[in-house]
């Protein structure tokens, strides 16, 4: 095999069919997003510190957590990675397009990180401490892919 040639296992026309519970703090996540474009934190009592996405307890206080606070939709990049090698989607069965940027946001408001895509844009290199945006999805669902990508931003 040549350098560059890419190995590509398909498994087919897969099928994942099953459902599961978010929760009631992950059902909290999607309602707000499905319904009022709204990113959601919980928010301990405690320490102040805010998860996204929400979560019932504190990972370092372990106090229960009822408040929710919304985030973003602005956040920095914390750590990123340009994918370049093709894969078989299991989101979607289908071979994904490359290159494509991933990345962990830290949405203002938020002391953790979210992971999604993020824009490839030449004008805006991706790099840690870049400024983004939420690029929402034009009908919301309450899925995670109700959020498209963030995109890096000038400010
Ligand atoms: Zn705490």
């Amino acid at each position: 095999m040549a350098r560059e040639d890419h190995l590509v296992i398909s498994s087919g026309k897969a099928v994942q069919p099953f459902h599961y519970a978010v929760g009631l703090y992950g059902s909290k996540f999607f309602q707000e997003l499905k319904e009022n474009r709204r990113l959601v934190g919980s928010k301990c009592p405690d320490c102040g510190k805010v998860y996204v996405p929400p979560r019932k307890v504190c990972g370092g206080c372990f106090k229960e957590m009822k408040e929710f606070v919304e985030v973003g939709p602005k956040g920095t990049i914390s750590t990123f990675t340009i994918v370049r090698y093709t894969f078989i989607d299991p989101e979607t069965g289908v071979q994904r397009p490359v290159p494509y940027g991933y990345g962990f946001v830290r949405f203002d408001g938020a002391d953790t990180v979210f992971q999604h895509f993020v824009e490839l844009d030449e004008k805006h290199p991706i790099k840690i401490g870049a400024r983004v945006e939420t690029v929402f999805r034009e009908k919301m669902e309450g899925t995670i892919r109700d959020i498209l990508y963030f995109r890096i931003i000038e400010e």
